[in-house]
């Protein structure tokens, strides 16, 4: 059997157009119908592409020189953007960005959720899309004897050096991550090595309340000792007094996951409280938070607009987290059931509500798709439900419990376009019509795009 040729060779250079671009954010560019992607590009644009790996189906490319360039091209600000792969779209106009999310989404209902009836509102979009991320997890290596930070290089476990700062995210996280670094550096902890499993502080998370201002600084380490901890715990808490929690998490595996099974409180509280609105909310290590404040507002905003509410609703509200939307809703509903696979975020939802004097809110630790058929077994109507799942999207029970649960509504939000897709053809087979689709920018400068989409139940 001969072996089909490319129309491309590795190494090879060509000159060509792109028309399109992925959910990556790369370019895609096409040679007789064989397609390229290449990151750093633009629809619209021409240029010559080196192609740096070859599939039978498909090459990627590295821009080598534009020949024709969009006038949406701007200069990435960040120094190390094309090494680190965190951002895709800092080379476009804020604007542009704003438009493909917009047609990604289109796109994705179209191609996969063969769903043409529906408009998608324009992006909503942040005033100033940068410093925006209230989380930073950032790895720690070490370099000459000292602990050096920095994002992994694109498709790698190389820190990438010299990197001081990330411009999406927030200043205070930015200095906490170099405080700790430096700080931890002179009392000579050692960085984890993943190669040989040995050394000990593998992450620095940190994340600060917006509205609070509070810091919670999460050490991620190999070993269930700290040492040098009551050092390191004197010199951050003297000099940054923002900070309220300081917490280990011991991760003794080998896995790319960053934190590990078991956290500890080294000083401080377990939480920090942000605000959203008028609600308070207990965040600890563990829990889900979203990770950009302003555009949280937006989408919870806009949550509450679909969900319709009148004050006489149950509203289930599945893949809860914290109960953030549980509890943005109950002020509105008669009663808000909330489910979460984390145990310590359902304690966070709990206490949340308490907190608030919020008591018309129910909060159940497990695995949505099996808690929801449970739910129905025990005579549960729900008026509305919230679907918030991760990239993956629903399970597939979890769809079905819902159109046996037969809500009048459904407010999906989505951080997957196409999971978002493919569960919307089958909400809309099962008598659901997608009546509102709303992009909101909750990643500027990535690729990711959030969606929120209202559901309206086609016959009683
Ligand atoms: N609605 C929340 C959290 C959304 S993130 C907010 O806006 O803050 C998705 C959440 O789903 C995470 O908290 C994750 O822990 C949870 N999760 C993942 N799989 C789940 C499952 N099978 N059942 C219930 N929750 C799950």
């Amino acid at each position: 059997m001969s072996k089909t040729a490319t129309p491309i060779k590795k190494n090879e250079l060509v000159t060509i157009q792109f028309e399109d671009m992925t959910h990556e954010g790369n370019g895609v560019g096409k040679i007789n119908g064989y397609p390229i992607f290449v990151p750093n590009v633009i629809p619209g644009e021409i240029a010559k592409v080196k192609a740096i790996k070859v599939k039978k189906n498909f090459a990627i490319g590295k821009l080598i020189e534009l020949e024709h360039v969009s006038p949406e091209r701007v200069d990435p600000p960040c120094d190390v953007y094309l090494q680190c792969g965190g951002c895709q779209l800092q080379h476009m106009s804020y604007q542009l960005q704003l438009e493909m999310k917009q047609k990604q989404v289109e796109n994705a209902l179209k191609k996969i959720g063969h769903i043409q009836h529906v408009k998608v509102e324009p992006t909503i979009g942040m005033e100033d899309p940068w410093r925006y991320r209230n989380k930073v997890q950032i790895p720690v290596g070490e370099k000459a004897g000292e602990l050096i930070t920095g994002f992994y290089r694109q498709k790698s476990h190389d820190i990438i050096e010299g990197m001081d700062r990330c411009i999406i995210t927030s200043e205070v996280n930015d200095r906490m991550v170099e405080a700790v670094r430096a700080i931890a550096s002179k009392l000579g902890i050692s960085a984890y090595d993943e190669q040989t499993h040995r050394g000990i502080l593998r992450h620095i998370m940190v994340r600060t309340g917006e509205n609070t201002g509070q810091t919670m600084i999460v050490l991620v380490t190999r070993t269930n000792e700290l040492p040098h901890k009551k050092k390191l715990i004197e010199q951050l808490t003297q000099n940054f007094p923002s900070i309220t929690s300081i917490m280990q998490s011991v991760n003794q595996e080998r896995t790319n996951v960053i934190l590990g099974r078991r956290t500890k409180c080294l000083w401080g509280k377990e939480y920090i409280y942000d605000t959203i609105g008028e609600i308070k909310f207990a965040i600890s290590a563990k829990s889900f938070y979203q990770v950009n404040p302003t555009q949280t507002k937006a989408l919870y905003d806009k949550t509450l607009a679909f969900a319709n509410l009148t004050g006489g609703e149950t509203v289930i509200d599945a893949y809860c987290g914290i109960g953030t939307i549980s509890l943005f809703l109950a002020e509105r509903a008669k009663k808000v059931y909330g489910v979460e696979i984390v145990p310590e975020a359902i304690e966070d939802a709990k206490q949340n509500a308490k907190l608030n004097g919020i008591r018309n809110t129910e909060f159940v630790v497990g695995q949505a798709e099996k808690v929801m058929p449970w739910w129905t077994a025990q005579g549960l109507k729900p008026d509305v439900i919230v679907v918030d799942p991760p990239r993956k999207g629903c399970d597939e029970a979890l769809l079905q419990a819902m159109l046996q649960m037969k809500p009048d509504r459904i407010v999906y939000v989505s951080c997957n376009p196409s999971t978002l897709a493919r569960d919307l053809q089958i909400l809309e087979d099962g008598g659901y019509q997608t009546q509102k689709v709303q992009p909101v920018d909750m990643f500027p400068q990535t690729a990711h795009v959030e969606t929120l989409v209202k559901l309206q139940r086609r016959y009683p």
